[in-house]
């Protein structure tokens, strides 16, 4: 069994964006600026958004965290994306998810500007990805496709099965393990809540992405030897022996899973540091693309 060790190739995709951070500069480039959005003060939203501004600061770019009340209405916040959107200063906006319950995340999102749109939840970012064309992709199974190809791992002709079927893990994950890519060209097989085998898709899959939100749901049994297993959920449950009296798990058993595995994420040090590696991608693509499509604007005119 491997490990997919998300520190190492993390600090490996952190190390490139920080030159290309340095070069684009040198080339006249301003520093990438991420504008994120914190709605109320749910505790993993406040630590995920604290973790993507602590990693705009060492990657150099910029952010600005815009924390608003949990009673702010949805009117309210889309003017705040509206602003964002018509701020040049800014390349990227994410709103952190979820959003209170009298807003509506997809009107929210769908004010997002497309070309700043860098958690790739926009439908324009969306359709784009359907198509294969170029866009943001959705941060977490982007980082899950930069994973498998630092390590190489050829998964065309692979089963795989995708359990889960959100919008930013479980569906793009589908689109992205079946596009004629490499990685890619998988046969892939969504499961969800209402999948009544799926045990037996399990055991028949060289891959598994398990993104449920269930702490060790994927258990030894539904594993075939030398499959490969991604584990994306984070799920806190109660450990005694901790000092705060819990500890972080995945969707996996993965004491149980492991010693089958031919690759394997822990969790954590798996797939939430390469999420962070596709939300600096895109931010830093954004500031790219934005600058050049100004740039080229400049050269049309003066022509
Ligand atoms: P979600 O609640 O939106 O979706 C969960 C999915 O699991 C649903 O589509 C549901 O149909 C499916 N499901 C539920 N019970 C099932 C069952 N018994 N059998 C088969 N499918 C079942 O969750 P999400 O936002 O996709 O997140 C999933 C997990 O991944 C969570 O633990 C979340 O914290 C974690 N997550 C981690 C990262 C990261 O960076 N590592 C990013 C996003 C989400």
């Amino acid at each position: 069994m491997q490990l997919l060790d998300g520190v190492l190739v993390s600090a490996h995709i952190k190390e490139q964006i920080k030159q290309e951070v340095t070069d684009w500069q040198a080339q006249g480039g301003k520093k990438p600026h991420l504008a994120a959005i914190l709605v109320g003060n749910n505790p993993a939203s406040e630590a995920y958004v604290g973790s993507k501004v602590k990693h705009c600061d060492e990657l150099g770019f910029d952010s600005t965290l815009l924390r608003f009340p949990a009673d702010i209405t949805e009117a309210q916040l889309i003017a705040e994306v509206v602003r964002l959107n018509n701020d040049d200063n800014i390349d990227g906006i994410l709103v952190q998810l979820p959003l209170p319950d009298h807003i509506s995340g997809d009107s929210v999102i769908n004010a997002i500007n497309p070309a700043k749109d860098v958690d790739g939840f926009h439908p324009i970012s969306v359709g784009k990805m359907v198509l294969g064309q170029p866009t943001f992709l959705p941060a977490t199974p982007y980082g899950i496709m930069l994973m498998l190809e630092y390590y190489q791992i050829n998964t065309a002709g692979m089963n795989c099965v995708v359990i889960g079927r959100s919008n930013i893990v479980g569906t793009p994950m589908t689109l992205l393990m079946s596009r004629n890519t490499n990685p890619g060209n998988a046969t892939v097989t969504m499961a969800h809540s209402k999948t009544k085998n799926l045990k037996e898709l399990c055991l028949n899959a060289d891959i598994i992405v398990a993104a449920i939100g269930r702490p060790k749901y994927v258990t030894a049994d539904m594993v075939k030897p030398g499959a490969i297993v991604i584990d994306v959920g984070i799920n806190r449950i109660p450990d005694a022996t901790k000092k705060s009296g819990s500890r972080l798990v995945g969707d996996v058993d993965f004491d149980g899973v492991a010693p089958l595995c031919s690759y394997i994420t822990p969790v954590p040090g798996g797939v939430g540091l390469m999420t962070i590696c596709g939300l600096m991608k895109n931010t830093l693509l954004a500031a790219k693309l934005r600058t050049n499509a100004v740039r080229g604007a400049a050269l049309a005119q003066s022509n």
